[in-house]
């Protein structure tokens, strides 16, 4: 029996499954790996640690459920899994700007070695797509749905992400039709709560740190561009109901494998966010406005009625209150014990 007694939130029809989790100590990934540890099952935790830190996940570390392997996906590795959420990559533009064609390699070769193992052991696939496949979108096109085909500069300091997660789409979609791959893709909007690397340079982290240390919140542009925020326990609930989703999509081709879009749709200015981020830290921070960088999407918002109907899904936690979790957050970590990738 594992040491974790099953969550509460464990589908009952859920079987015990072997599950990888590439990028699994990063932000999302952790969350995902607490989830499952707790559901019972036992779980490959894959990293390189290129933007995260062990102590995300040092806390499972003594579980018999809970494995934890440094490796890089764009090698090939040999495992017999169930369930693969694909989830390396580095997500910040911070990060994935340092090493650009890293980064396209992270998406291309890593989607490429992954599906060959589900194509290999029959197990099924998640892709953690982005919103960044939109690009940015035009007026009409606001909010985005997952029929939009996108507004993506191809040649951009953003494409080695964007283009990179599009062609990951494709080869998901291409895998399914031609060798029956049971894949699911999920198109995840800007999240945020506990474990974001501090210096990411995402914006919810850089304005707590900010504010939590009295120095100025660095809006870029005018702060009117646009984001839509989700919690991080939403995006877990709505990632695993999406992986135990419907039947095998290689046997089963009604079945819907996506790619639906998971986000929260409430959507506020970025100076908005700064506002409330000074009012919930009681920051005596300062607003000012830096250069908006180039290719930034000026609006983002996601339309979650597929995820709703197909998934009967929508988010939970206001942003007010899941803000306040990730202050406390930062608040109890050691600023100065993080590594930044990039330096
Ligand atoms: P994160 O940087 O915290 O996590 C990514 C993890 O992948 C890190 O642990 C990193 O070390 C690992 N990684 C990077 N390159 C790797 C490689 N070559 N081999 C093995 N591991 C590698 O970021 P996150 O916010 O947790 O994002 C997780 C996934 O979700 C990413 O694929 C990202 O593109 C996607 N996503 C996240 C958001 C968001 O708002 N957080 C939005 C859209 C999509
Ligand atoms: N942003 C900002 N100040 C910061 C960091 C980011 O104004 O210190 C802006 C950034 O220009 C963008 C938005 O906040 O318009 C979200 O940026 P982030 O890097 O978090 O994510 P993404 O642009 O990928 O959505």
């Amino acid at each position: 029996m594992p040491e974790t007694a099953p969550s509460p939130d464990a589908p009952a029809s859920t079987p015990h499954q072997r599950v990888l989790v590439t990028g699994g100590a990063g932000f999302l990934g952790s969350h995902l790996c607490d989830r499952l540890v707790a559901q019972g099952h036992d779980v490959i935790c894959l990293d390189n640690f290129f933007t995260s830190q062990k102590t995300n996940v040092a806390h499972l570390l003594g579980q018999r459920n809970f494995e934890l392997i440094r490796h890089d996906v764009t090698e090939p590795i040999t495992l017999e899994v169930d369930r693969i959420y694909n989830m390396a990559c580095p997500a910040s533009p911070v990060h994935y700007q340092y090493n650009p064609i890293k980064t396209m390699k992270v998406s291309v070769m890593g989607s490429i070695n992954l599906l060959g193992m589900a194509k290999r052991t029959g197990a099924r696939i998640l892709q953690a797509s982005t919103s960044e496949v939109y690009g940015d979108p035009t007026p009409e096109h606001h909010p985005q749905t997952e029929s939009y085909r996108g507004n993506v500069n191809p040649i951009g300091v953003r494409a080695c992400y964007d283009e990179g997660k599009r062609a990951a789409e494709t080869l998901f979609f291409d895998y399914w039709r031609s060798n029956g791959v049971d894949i699911r893709v999920v198109r995840i909007f800007n999240t945020y709560g506990p474990r974001m690397h501090p210096f990411d340079g995402r914006v919810v982290t850089n304005f707590i740190v900010q504010a939590l240390r009295g120095e100025d919140i660095t809006l870029y542009g005018d702060g009117s561009q646009t984001r839509s925020f989700c919690y991080v326990d939403d995006l877990v609930d709505v990632i695993m109901a999406m992986m135990e989703h419907g039947g095998n999509a290689g046997g089963d081709p009604e079945t819907f494998v996506g790619p639906v879009n998971i986000g929260n749709p409430g959507e506020f200015t970025i100076r908005q966010l700064a506002e409330k981020v000074i009012e919930l830290t009681g920051s005596s921070s300062k607003l000012v406005e830096l250069p908006l960088p180039k290719d930034d999407p000026l609006q983002r918002k996601p339309d979650i009625s597929l995820a709703k109907e197909k998934l009967g899904w929508e988010p939970r936690v206001p942003l007010a209150d899941g803000l306040q979790r990730t202050i406390a957050y930062f608040r109890s970590v050691d600023l100065g014990s993080f590594r930044k990738p990039t330096d």
